[in-house]
């Protein structure tokens, strides 16, 4: 309907804030009894409602941006086919006044979108080169173009006079008093205590989070304030990405999206698809498990992606993500505090993760590595390693390992797990490693052989398999192994991004048959996933949408 910014705008600002039962007292000043005078109009608007907002709105605001006009709307009309809460950064824009009469004929017609405008000057970490009398100015005139929320920094909120912030909020739009911290997640409450005088509709307090820990600052402040204001509360970084998710639950009334990968407006901000639809933040309550893939670095990993498609496969309610820490502290603070339910475990941790497992399964404890934690209903935590029979089962289903010829590359972690895996089934296993005593001590501990390199173009074996990072997307050189030197019946490369690596490449070109890495990746997965839920892993979806996502990619990189 395209008069439905007006009409229900004044409904919206008839309609009285219920401020009884478990909903919060919002900290609304007395509406303006103020007439302006505007170019000639007179023009008083009380500002929206914070119920009334939050009877409009999702979880999540998506940013929007653009370098003119024209552009930002674009970007607009695309985003709001599918989230109705935007953010229009007008601080991105040259000179963001020019799309004011756009803005004011794209809310006109889209009654369906609750919009926000911000205009963050440089100085308080937004990209506008202007004065806070500009900053104002531009404001003024998107809440009059019918933008339903304003957001103002606590800083300039500070630097105004009375007057000024009561003709701001005459404009009719509800206020944002935000409040952003670049260093850190400290003084939350401080903070909060500072923009309360102020009234607004909604506080919002984003801070920075260095450690996983403070994902955890950032939600017990949530719950502690959440029924003194209509909040918004998160921790930007890569180390933040659970407030923007599990924030929610701890009483953010929304978080902020990025219109897609590559678009993000603050540092970790998480795409509106993958918020919406793989995380589904939006059915995230009280008894949602938590569970994550650890590890340094964790942003692009895959398990997120296949993990939550297998909870929502198997309606299972549990959200998985990304934990990037270097410290394991940290992780373990996180643990308890949350909780996590289960954990994927990568690099740098197998290892380390170890002595604070109360049990392990035996291979686990053979190889020195887990990569499957889960806690228990007594708080305790149990490691498995599913890396293990994820080498191992690819190749049972095409050969016999008893007594079969496995030459291994590599004796890192994915080494070890395959070492011992295939030796324990009975193989024959010879270990190459660029570290000559490194593939020692593993054949000596796993009952394996060593192998020189020059050996290898005069040997033959069943399988040869890669678990070295050679041949991954960047790494040099791109293959161990010259074509000659490939003497087997079947060739696998534990490295999955690209799917198609150069060792098999090489391998199909003389003909052999290969498994790749991706085979490998869901199998370990599919196996978390049963140790964590109980339930059959969906395996054929989980290797499709990781085709799926690694094709993109790769799309995306050529
Ligand atoms: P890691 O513990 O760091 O071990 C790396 C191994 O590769 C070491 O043996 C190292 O030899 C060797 N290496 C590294 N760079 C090399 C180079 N340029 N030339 C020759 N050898 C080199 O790593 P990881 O956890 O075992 O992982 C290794 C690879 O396996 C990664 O690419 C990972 O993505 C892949 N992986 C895949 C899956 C899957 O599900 N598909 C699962 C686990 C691992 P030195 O001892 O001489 O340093």
């Amino acid at each position: 309907m395209k008069a439905g910014t007006i009409v229900e705008r004044a409904a919206g600002r008839s309609t009285p804030s219920k401020n009884g039962g478990s909903s919060p007292t919002p900290l609304r000043a007395p509406a303006s009894a103020a007439v302006d005078e505007h170019n000639g109009a007179h023009v008083e608007r009380p500002a929206l409602t914070a119920h009334y907002i939050r009877s409009r709105i999702g979880k999540i605001c998506v940013a929007i941006t653009g370098a003119n006009p024209a552009e930002m709307l674009r970007n607009a009309e695309d985003i709001v086919r599918e989230n109705h809460f935007v953010e229009f950064r007008l601080d991105y824009l040259p000179n963001p006044l020019a799309v004011i009469p756009k803005l004011k004929t794209f809310l006109y017609e889209r009654g369906e979108v609750t919009a926000i405008a911000t205009c963050r000057r440089a100085a308080t970490g937004g990209k506008f080169k202007g004065t806070i009398a500009a900053e104002l100015e531009i404001l003024e005139k998107a809440a009059l173009a019918g933008a339903h929320l304003i957001d103002v920094e606590l800083q300039t909120a500070e630097h105004l006079k009375p007057a000024q912030m009561k003709h701001l909020r005459s404009r009719g739009a509800a206020l944002i008093i935000s409040y952003h911290d670049f260093e850190a997640t400290q003084d939350l409450d401080k903070t909060f205590d500072r923009i309360k005088p102020f009234a607004p509709e909604f506080v919002k307090i984003v801070s920075t989070a260095k450690h996983l820990t403070d994902n955890v600052t950032m939600m017990r402040f949530l719950e502690r304030r959440r029924d003194e204001a209509e909040l918004i509360g998160i921790s930007m970084g890569e180390q933040g990405t659970i407030s923007r998710v599990l924030g929610l639950r701890a009483g953010s009334v929304f978080t902020f999206a990025s219109a897609h990968a590559g678009g993000e407006t603050g540092p970790g901000q998480i795409d509106a698809r993958t918020l919406r639809e793989a995380w589904r933040v939006d059915q995230i309550d009280v008894s949602t498990k938590v569970y994550g893939v650890v590890g340094n670095p964790v942003r692009h990993s895959l398990s997120p992606l296949m993990q939550n498609m297998a909870f929502r496969r198997e309606t299972v309610n549990a959200v998985f993500l990304p934990l990037q820490t270097t410290r394991l502290n940290d992780l373990l603070t996180l643990v308890r505090e949350v909780p996590l339910h289960g954990l994927a475990v990568t690099m740098p941790f197998k290892s380390d993760i170890l002595k604070h497992l109360e049990k392990t399964d035996a291979l686990s404890e053979k190889i020195g590595a887990c990569n499957t934690v889960v806690r228990a209903q007594d708080g305790k935590l149990y490691g498995f390693n599913t890396d293990v029979a994820a080498v191992v089962r690819p190749l049972e289903r095409r050969l016999q390992l008893k007594g079969a010829k496995i030459l291994v590359l590599g004796a890192g972690g994915a080494g070890r797990a395959a070492v011992f895996g295939l030796a324990d089934k009975g193989a024959e296993v010879f270990v190459w490693n660029r570290t000559a005593e490194t593939a020692k001590k593993l054949a000596r501990q796993a009952k394996a052989k060593t192998i020189r390199k020059e050996q290898i173009a005069k040997s033959s074996f069943d399988v040869i398999v890669n678990t070295t990072p050679v041949g991954m997307r960047g790494v040099k050189p791109l293959s161990l192994l010259e074509p000659k030197e490939i003497n087997a019946r079947l060739v696998f490369d534990l490295v999955y991004n690209p799917i198609e690596t150069p060792l098999l490449l090489m391998a199909r070109e003389k003909g052999l048959p290969v498994v790749t890495g991706v085979e490998m990746f869901v199998h370990q997965g599919a196996r978390q996933f049963e140790i964590w839920t109980g339930k059959p892993a969906p395996e054929e979806e989980m290797l499709r949408v990781v085709v799926h996502a690694l094709r993109q990619q790769a799309t995306a990189q050529s």
